[in-house]
This record gives structure tokens, C-alpha cells and sequence, in this order.
């Protein structure tokens, strides 16, 4: 396990306002309530409904999640070879709360921190905030899936014991205790898949903080001097993964920008230019500015472009409303007299409006164009749902007179039509193949 020394310095500001801002948004995310009554961001999985920024999103809408799931993949390709790991270091979970408990460490137990002779009652101290700060963000981890509120009410009257959730939030704070107290950077070195692959997406023209071999090399070496670097071994002692950046880049720099600040501060006594920043290897090698446009970022960007163009059309044209249509299977359709068929149909609609709405439920036989709905159980095949609500109906089908050549046939085509009543262009179709009886 590597506690790395603590560095103050331009990038550590600008990381701990990023960082607090990301915490900060993470905390405060699953309160928020918005005017309608609905949570701002919500996966409330026993209800299958989504809630994001005032959408109603349910599992079944597929082709939403490929949209959304191939943007943050491309995002990520997009980013990556622009501006390299900048996720790893100012981002990701692990970063920021692998420096939140070291903080705690340093503030409980100060020099002594990550050290053998450490007070025992320091470290207990220690570890006891750990569990205490995990816990807070499995709370409000969980809190995306479940509503903080009720949450919070069941602990406050000690109802909360054969709650699922409960036990997820244990076994949350249990991982993250030993992962961001114990795992640490071992984590972003051997085990993250995005570290593994993050190669494939730079090359030499990614912004990335490197390390300047032509002014730092050959460092120093005992008395000698010749390049630059003064072999202090700064950058090495704040490094939270242990990396030495004057080897190159490296799957355990998770771009963290402390050994930036590290030599700033020790090449500003030199009265010289940091030699580890923000630069490409190509800057380095030439001296030539960063190409930002080059085909691999191009190509990424139009694919996000297109993605995130396919995600908007798909979110405005959406209707807000779903319907699942199926014969009942215990109820095949039978022939009545006059040649007519009676056919037995069962529906699940659900409202996805984050508003309640009024529907209106049609069917009609295609073929000849005729109105086949006979009978829903609600008044004038017409009834209300609530946000997110979804309702099981069993509707009764009936055909016209058919001819025997129809009858012969032995299926019709027809459709059930669910409408907003206030609404009719907000309708959704769903075509059905009525299965005749045999004779
Ligand atoms: S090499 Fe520098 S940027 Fe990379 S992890 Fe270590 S300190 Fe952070
Ligand atoms: S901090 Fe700078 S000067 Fe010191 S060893 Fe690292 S690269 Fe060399």
C-alpha cells in the first residue's frame, strides 16, 4: 500500500475545486425534487422507470439505452486521446476518495499516517471515519436507486432491518472500506479495464502529463549534471500510485498532475521551467504545438456527433406511453354466430409522461378498417394513469361478419391503438394477428 507524501500546488487547487464540486454533486443529486413531484435523478428498479432531469425512461425503450451507452463509450474514446487520462485523475471515484481518506489519515494522525508506529488508537480513529465516510456514500449511492427521503425515514424509526437496501448499503460501505482503504492505487494498477486499454486511444499527440527527457536527461547522477533533472526524487515520493513518470507513461499514472506540482516547486528554486507537465510526447520531441485535430479525434468526434444527433431525435420523437399486446393464452378466440370472431387480448400499458394522463384504447380490424374493441372493463375504454403507473387490461375483440374465404384464412390482421385523450397525435399502435379458430 503507498501513502504518497501530500503537494500543494496550481493543479492540486484546481483538482480539490473539481473535486469538491463532483462530491458536492454526487451528495446533493438524489434530493433534489423537482416541482412535479418527481426525483431529478432516479433508476427506481422495482418500478422500472427511470427518472433523468424530468424523463421518464423505462427498460423497455432499448434503443434510448444503446444511445445513451455508446455516447459515454465515445466520450470516453473522444476525451482519452484529446486530453489522455483526465477521468483517472479528477474524476473517478477512486481517485477522489482514495484523497479524501488520506486526509482524514493526515489530519487524525498527522506525520504518522500510513506509518508502523502509528498510535493505535490514531489508526482506530482512522479507520472508524473511513467507515463513517463510506457508509455516507453508499447511502447516497443507493439513494439513486431508492428515495433518500424514505431512507432516511426508515433509519430514523429503526425500521430499516429487513429493508434490501439496508444490506446493499453494508455491503457497499464494506467495499469501499477495504478498496479505497486498502486496495488503493492497486486498483488503477492492475485491475481497472479502462488503465489497460487507455493506450489504444492515445498516441503522440494526446495531452498528457509527461515528463521533458530532452531538457530533464541524462539527470543527475551523483555529483554529475548534465540535463535538468536533479534527481530530488520528488515526483516519485507524491506519486499515489509509486510511478516513476521519467520512465514514460504508464498504466499505474492515473494523470493525477501531483508530480506536476512536485517539480514546479522544486525547478522554481532552479529558477527553471517545470520538467514534468501538461504536454504531448510529440511537443516534447519537437517542440511543436499539440495537434489537436488529427483523424483519430475527428473520427471520434463525428461518431459522438452522430450518436448524441440519433439520442436527440430518438428523445423528441419518443411517445410517452407503452403497451405490450398479447392473445390470451387461456382464452384462444372463438366463432360466434353471424360468422363473427371474439378474440381475447391482454395488455400492459404503462404511462411514461412524468405527468398523469387520460388514454383512450381503440382496436380495429385492418383489413376492412372497422372498430373491433368491444369491451376494456373501463369506462368507454378510457382511464387514467399516473406518472410511471402501469396498468394490466384484458380487452374483448369482435370482428364483423366474415366470409368464408376469411374464415378460411385463418388469421386477421388488426391493431390496438392506445391514445392521449387530450391528445390524439400522441398515440402509440401495436399491430395484432388474430388467430382464427380452425373449423
Ligand atoms: S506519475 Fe504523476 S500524474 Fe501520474 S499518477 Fe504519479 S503523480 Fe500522478
Ligand atoms: S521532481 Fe523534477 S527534478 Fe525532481 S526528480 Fe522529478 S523530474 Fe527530476
Amino acid at each position: 500500500m503507498i501513502i504518497s507524501r501530500p503537494q500543494t500546488g496550481k493543479v492540486r487547487t484546481r483538482r480539490n475545486f473539481v473535486m469538491s464540486f463532483l462530491v458536492g454533486l454526487f451528495l446533493i443529486a438524489p434530493w433534489v425534487v423537482l416541482p412535479d413531484g418527481s426525483p431529478l435523478i432516479r433508476l427506481d428498479i422495482p418500478r422500472r422507470v427511470f427518472h433523468l432531469f424530468g424523463g421518464l425512461f423505462i427498460p423497455q425503450e432499448g434503443l434510448i439505452l444503446w444511445f445513451f451507452l455508446l455516447t459515454m463509450g465515445l466520450s470516453l474514446f473522444f476525451f482519452t486521446s484529446v486530453i489522455g487520462r483526465v477521468w483517472c485523475g479528477w474524476g473517478c471515484p477512486q481517485t477522489i476518495y482514495t484523497d479524501l481518506f488520506d486526509r482524514i489519515g493526515r489530519f487524525v494522525l498527522d506525520s504518522k499516517y500510513g506509518k508502523k508506529d502509528a498510535s493505535l488508537h490514531g489508526k482506530f480513529i482512522v479507520y472508524f471515519l473511513w467507515v463513517v465516510v463510506s457508509f455516507i456514500a453508499s447511502f447516497h449511492w443507493i439513494a439513486y436507486f431508492v428515495s433518500p427521503y424514505e431512507m432516511l425515514a426508515d433509519y430514523q424509526s429503526l425500521i430499516f432491518a429487513n429493508q434490501t437496501y439496508f444490506y446493499f448499503t453494508l455491503f457497499f460501505t464494506a467495499a469501499m472500506f477495504i478498496d479505497i482503504g486498502f486496495i488503493r492505487e492497486q486498483f488503477c494498477r492492475y485491475a481497472c479495464p479502462y488503465a489497460r486499454f487507455q493506450t489504444l486511444l492515445m498516441d503522440e499527440h494526446s495531452w498528457n502529463v509527461t515528463y521533458d527527457f530532452k531538457r530533464g536527461e541524462p539527470r543527475r547522477d551523483g555529483k554529475t549534471k548534465i540535463g535538468d533533472c536533479i534527481s530530488c526524487n520528488m515526483c516519485v515520493v507524491v506519486c499515489p500510485t509509486g510511478i516513476d513518470i521519467r520512465d514514460g507513461l504508464q498504466v499505474g499514472c492515473v494523470a493525477c498532475g501531483k508530480c506536476v506540482d512536485a517539480c514546479t516547486s522544486i525547478m522554481a528554486k532552479e529558477n527553471k521551467k517545470t520538467l514534468i507537465g501538461y504536454f504531448s510526447l510529440k511537443q516534447i520531441e519537437t517542440g511543436a504545438k499539440i495537434k489537436w485535430i488529427r483523424p483519430r479525434t475527428v473520427i471520434y468526434a463525428i461518431l459522438l456527433t452522430v450518436v448524441i444527433t440519433g439520442a436527440i431525435i430518438q428523445l423528441v420523437t419518443r411517445t410517452p406511453m407503452s403497451m405490450i399486446a398479447a392473445s390470451n393464452k387461456s382464452m384462444p378466440p372463438i366463432l360466434i354466430p353471424d360468422n363473427k370472431i371474439r378474440a381475447f387480448v391482454a395488455l400492459r400499458i404503462q404511462n411514461i409522461a412524468p405527468i398523469e394522463k387520460e388514454f383512450q384504447l381503440t382496436a380495429f380490424d385492418t383489413r376492412h378498417g372497422k372498430e373491433i374493441l368491444i369491451r376494456s372493463g373501463e369506462e368507454n375504454n378510457r382511464f387514467k394513469l399516473g406518472s410511471g403507473e402501469i396498468k394490466s387490461i384484458s380487452v374483448v375483440l369482435e370482428t364483423q361478419t366474415l366470409t368464408e374465404q376469411e374464415l378460411n384464412e385463418g388469421y386477421l390482421p388488426g391493431s390496438i391503438v392506445l391514445k392521449n385523450a387530450e391528445d390524439s397525435d400522441e398515440r402509440l399502435e401495436k399491430k395484432l394477428s388474430l388467430t382464427l379458430p380452425r373449423r
